[in-house]
């Protein structure tokens, strides 16, 4: 608030409100001149008998009579006091011009102020001297400083601080009128008087010392000051009022503002002359008599410039903000176009405020770079409030992404008041963005082919066999391997390998559904992850993709086509991820050893739940339950499979659980599995539970004279003393599920066999 400390007003010469005072000295005036004498005064002329002092040369009261008179004469600050001020005053304009002019014009407006607020003659005297004689104590500072043109260095402002203590010191052996004294002494003090160890705060301090600051300030903004050129009026006023509550009284200056509001005139130089002559006859008439501290505003003004300030608190709070910010009225108008706005479009507010906004203002694109209208545009001819992403096209620049938001507004009458424009900036957001995609792509994708890669495939199928686990939704694994792709580098190069590779992925990508999932295992191996798709329906799809790609002209190598092979399966019932991936490997190989270029499924493609698949055909886990007490587990699986394929798909089920081939006798073979069962202990080791399953393998016919294989199961803990019971059937109906599921059979009990 260095600002508004008048420590340097302009020359006097430049500013004509010296003039009158320079023209109505004994210096400069003729002997026709005379003073007027203090009777002739307009009792409310104050300032008046100022300049009628300033042509006195009365210095004392000499024969002022008895006591009780001169106590009087004091107080009412009459003409021998007057004419003190005026030799004081006189000194300081010597010492430096431009301060006592600055004087003057506090003068004149503290002493319009008073009569303003209603204050007795007493009253206004006080101030207006007070006033006039407030930077007093300049006379005791010394030139290097009063007339440095430069800042004050900090030494050069303690000693422009003693100024008031100067100024009551010298006044002390002229005036007994304390009340005076504390007006100056306390004119620099802040209403919050955070500067000063001060226990005057507040409405404590004289309000003449209040009034004094405030128009003391204002002179000090609105002059030019050698650290800088003169502030509009404005300016000014916003100034007082950001100071207002703590360097100054805020009802003070806002009733100061309302005073200038109405009385334009007021403190402006060039009327200073004529104002000086009808002071008293057409400043405002008090609105409330008496008592200054009653002060009060009249409530019309009031209202008009605290929109004004209101007005000002907005347009500071716009161009602060990092959002653009454009009002535009009911025709497009532009009215508002902030500092933000200016940054993020180049376009200056000089130049848009007061033009028709056009489509092409903004040169606005939607993200994918088409053009799909300007929202603004819209929302002006009636469209509603609009909010997304878009760019903004900038000659010789990136095109910068932002969010718009475009919302109408509505007032009391009807129709469209206008639209008020919000620009977020997101090139920060987009460049974050576009950084996680990159190291995301990075971690999760294939560089050659752009599918996802294997550490991805393994991370999806988990999840999708821990949803299925839970009884969510199937799925089914796809396995690809190009066939004799070795030759196809041998005889085409390595780039064309590499191009057949993305080819191919590009016709699985194409063959795939919005929740499936393409990736390279490695390779000339990809894998097609099929949510909610059961093994059927899988295969079907997998022999599309062959299909498609034995007819596949390949650019690369000379537009020759290349096959693949696909094994298929199905999520099962007790599979882990390892093992439904051993699965379709496994259905994989017999399609590679089965000739190539061919699809085959392994799993039995139905229903997969073990308590309601089996539950259903032959009530075997009711017998299970009815069994509990058995240390012992027994049941029959019947497949229509050959008992050598039979075999085979044992192979399958003994890879997959990692079980342990104990013996092999005649025809029986005996097992050991590890079974887990995902309910149950804390510990994994808790939820193992080692099985011992003797399998004994024939073949029959049915009675409708079908061959059939028959396997008998006999199942039970490896450790006898095993008391998990609960456990123990969760485990043992895994197996029977998986076992039966890799047989493709039904399963009975071996009662009900
Ligand atoms: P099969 O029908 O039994 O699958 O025969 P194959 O030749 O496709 O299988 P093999 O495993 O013998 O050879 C795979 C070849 O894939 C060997 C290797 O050079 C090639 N290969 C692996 N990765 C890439 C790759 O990123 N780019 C190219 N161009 N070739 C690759
Ligand atoms: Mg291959
Ligand atoms: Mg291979």
């Amino acid at each position: 608030m260095s600002d508004l400390n008048p420590s340097c007003p302009l020359e006097s010469s430049a500013n004509p409100a010296f003039a009158p005072v320079v023209a109505a000295s004994p210096a400069a005036s003729g002997p026709t001149n005379r003073p007027v004498a203090p009777t002739e005064i307009p009792p409310d002329s104050r300032v008046g008998d100022l300049l009628a002092g300033l042509r006195e040369n009365a210095l004392a009261p000499a024969d002022s009579g008895t006591a009780a008179q001169e106590a009087k004469f004091e107080n009412h600050l009459a003409m021998v006091r007057l004419g003190m001020a005026t030799s004081l005053y006189y000194a300081l304009r010597t010492k430096h011009a431009p301060t006592a002019a600055h004087c003057l014009r506090v003068a004149l407006a503290c002493s319009a102020w008073a009569q303003r607020l209603g204050f007795n003659d007493e009253a206004r005297d006080r101030i207006e001297v007070a006033a006039l004689l407030h930077d007093l104590g300049k006379i005791g500072i010394p030139d290097r400083i009063l007339r440095k043109p430069g800042k004050l260095s900090v030494d050069e402002q303690l000693a422009m601080g003693t100024c008031p203590q100067i100024a009551c010191e010298i006044l002390r052996g002229c005036t007994a009128d304390t009340e005076l004294l504390d007006i100056i002494r306390y004119a620099d003090t802040w209403y919050d008087s955070r500067r000063q160890d001060e226990s005057m705060r507040g409405d404590a301090l004289p309000l003449g010392s209040r009034m004094l600051s405030i128009a003391s300030a204002f002179d000090a903004m609105t002059t030019d000051q050698v650290y800088r050129p003169a502030l509009s009026r404005e300016r000014a006023i916003s100034e007082l009022i950001r100071g207002s509550g703590t360097q100054f009284d805020p009802e003070l200056s806002l009733d100061f503002g309302v005073m200038l509001e109405q009385r334009p005139e007021l403190l402006q130089g060039a009327v200073v002359n004529r104002w000086l002559q009808k002071l008293g006859q057409d400043v405002d008439r008090p609105m409330i008599g008496g008592d200054a501290a009653a002060l009060q505003v009249n409530t019309q003004s009031t209202r008009k410039y605290v929109k004004r300030r209101d007005e000002f608190f907005l347009e500071r709070l716009s161009d602060h903000m990092t959002e653009g910010m454009v009002f535009a009225d009911g025709e497009g108008t532009v009215e508002r176009w902030n500092h933000a706005m200016t940054r993020m479009t180049g376009i200056a507010a000089d130049a848009i405020i007061g033009q028709r906004w056009k489509d092409e203002t903004l040169r606005l694109r939607d993200t994918d770079g088409t053009r799909s209208g300007c929202p603004v545009t819209d929302c002006l001819g009636g469209g509603a409030q609009v909010s997304k992403k878009m760019m903004i096209e900038r000659p010789g620049k990136d095109p910068l992404p932002v969010h718009i938001q475009v919302s109408p507004v509505m007032g009391s009458e009807p129709g469209l008041q206008g639209v008020v424009v919000i620009l977020h900036d997101l090139s920060d957001k987009a460049d974050l963005e576009q950084r996680l995609e990159k190291l995301n792509n990075k971690v999760t994708r294939d560089p050659l082919t752009g599918v996802a890669n294997r550490a991805e495939f393994d991370r999806q199928l988990l999840e999708l066999t821990e949803s299925a686990k839970s009884g969510e939704a199937t799925f089914s694994l796809v396995i690809c391997d190009i066939d004799h792709f070795k030759q196809v580098n041998d005889v085409h190069g390595h780039p064309a390998g590499d191009d057949a590779l993305v080819q191919f992925a590009r016709l699985l990508e194409s063959h795939s559904r919005d929740d499936d999932l393409v990736a390279r295992y490695g390779g000339e191996e990809f894998l097609l992850l099929t949510a909610n798709c059961d093994n059927a329906t899988a295969t079907r799809r997998a022999e599309a993709v062959r299909q498609a790609l034995e007819v596949m002209p390949l650019k690369s190598i000379g537009n020759d086509c290349i096959t693949a092979s696909f094994g298929v399966t199905e999520f099962q019932s007790g599979d882990t991820s390892q093992t439904i991936l051993a699965r379709a490997d496994r259905a994989l190989l017999q399609a590679k050893s089965n000739g190539r270029n061919r699809v085959i499924q392994l799993g039995s493609g139905r229903a997969t739940d073990a308590s309601e698949s089996v539950g259903k055909r032959s009530g075997w886990l009711g017998w299970l339950d009815g069994n509990r007490k058995a240390a012992k587990e027994e049941f029959v699986v019947l497949t229509t499979v050959p008992l050598e394929l039979a075999v085979e798909k044992l192979r399958g089920f003994i890879a997959d659980h990692h079980a342990e081939i104990i013996q092999v006798k005649a025809d029986q073979l005996e097992l050991r599995v590890n079974a887990l069962c995902s309910s149950g202990g804390r510990r994994v080791a808790d939820q193992q539970i080692s099985l011992q399953v003797l399998l004994t393998l024939s073949d029959q016919m049915s009675g409708s004279r079908v061959r059939q294989t028959r396997v008998h199961a006999h199942i039970r803990p490896v450790r006898n003393r095993d008391r998990r019971r609960r456990e123990l059937h969760a485990c043992v109906s895994q197996v029977i599920s998986s076992l039966n599921c890799y047989l493709m059979g039904q399963v009975q009990s071996a009662e009900e066999a």
